[in-house]
């Protein structure tokens, strides 16, 4: 089958589909100057019959993304799309693209006005969404982090809590000390010197069976996957804790991995080349990422209602 290529394809901007190479923002717009955009990341994967597509928790997308347009101050936004109206979009947006493979989708609220300084309120507020492979943003083998010497941005300056395209400055600068260093990912600690998560994904450790992660007031965005790995575990009976983390129980812990939608569930394999565990992929994130998967694909039966069917 021909592999869909997302720069011939078609993608929303503003109220129509247009071709990907001619879906712009100006160089004097508040998104190119000033990161006064948000957006969301979400996954459409094929079905057991590997013939049917499926979005994951399209609604938990749009409820995120509302959330965020929210402490931004996105108002045209809010009154002018809700859930159907943004549903539609993603169903259209498939369908014209004629598309039968994992994908993503990325969808994007921006400040449509030019020149308009670093004001949000009140200025109009388009949308704009494409479709793009799914390929491996972390080797979903492993990968060997460290710890950032950048803290996560707190609350109070950029929230972590917003998906905002100018909080990504915050991680791509750790993503690049990382990758500087010999490393394939940066995990983040915040202003107090505990952990917040990874460039793009939330974290979890295991501990004597029990899994760990930091709780959503704790300068991390609240991640989709991290929300399914939380009921997924809990679901087997899995004692799952959302508490503060110090910097040192990343290196006692027994296993540890990364999840997002693009990194699904990444095992981490060394810390600062502290070995994590026995330094290969540990048996419950091996167990939980299996789970996610088959149940995103709708092969297992659990949680049928994360999927809508396209
Ligand atoms: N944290 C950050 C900083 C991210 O960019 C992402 C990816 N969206 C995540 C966590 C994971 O979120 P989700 O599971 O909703 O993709």
């Amino acid at each position: 089958m021909k592999k869909f290529e997302y720069k011939k394809g078609l993608a929303f901007m503003r109220d129509s589909f247009v071709p990907f190479s001619e879906a712009h923002v100006s160089i004097a717009s508040s998104p190119f100057l000033y990161g006064l955009a948000i957006y969301t990341v979400l996954s459409i994967n094929l079905d057991k019959s590997k013939k049917k597509l499926s979005v994951f928790r399209l609604e938990d997308h749009w409820k995120r993304l509302v959330a965020s347009a929210k402490i931004m101050d996105f108002t045209s936004f809010l009154k002018e799309w809700d859930y159907a109206r943004f549903e539609k979009m993603v169903r259209d947006l498939v369908k014209k693209n004629g598309l039968r493979e994992d994908s993503l989708v990325r969808i994007a609220v921006f400040i449509d006005a030019e020149v308009a300084g670093t004001k949000i309120h009140g200025l109009p507020n388009s949308v704009c969404a494409y479709i793009y492979p799914m390929g491996e943003i972390l080797p979903r083998s492993g990968i060997h982090v460290c710890v950032s010497s950048y803290r996560r941005t707190p609350d109070n300056c950029i929230p972590s809590r917003a998906k905002v395209n100018g909080g990504y400055v915050n991680v791509s600068l750790m993503k690049n000390e990382a990758l500087q260093n010999g490393y394939d990912d940066a995990l983040a600690l915040d202003e107090n010197g505990f952990v917040t998560e990874g460039t793009v994904a939330n974290i979890f450790l295991v501990k004597n069976g029990v899994l760990i992660t930091p709780g959503i007031n704790s300068d991390i965005l609240e991640g989709i996957t991290r929300n399914s790995v939380i009921c997924i575990a809990r679901d087997m009976g899995i004692e799952v804790l959302e508490r503060p983390i110090a910097r040192s129980e990343l290196y006692a812990a027994d296993e540890a991995f990364v999840c997002g939608t693009s990194a699904r569930l990444t095992p981490i394999l060394s810390i600062d080349r502290r070995v994590i565990g026995n330094g290969k992929i540990g048996n419950l994130t091996a167990t939980l990422g299996q789970k996610y998967e088959e149940i995103q694909r709708g092969i297992a039966k659990e949680h049928e209602k994360w999927r809508t069917g396209l």
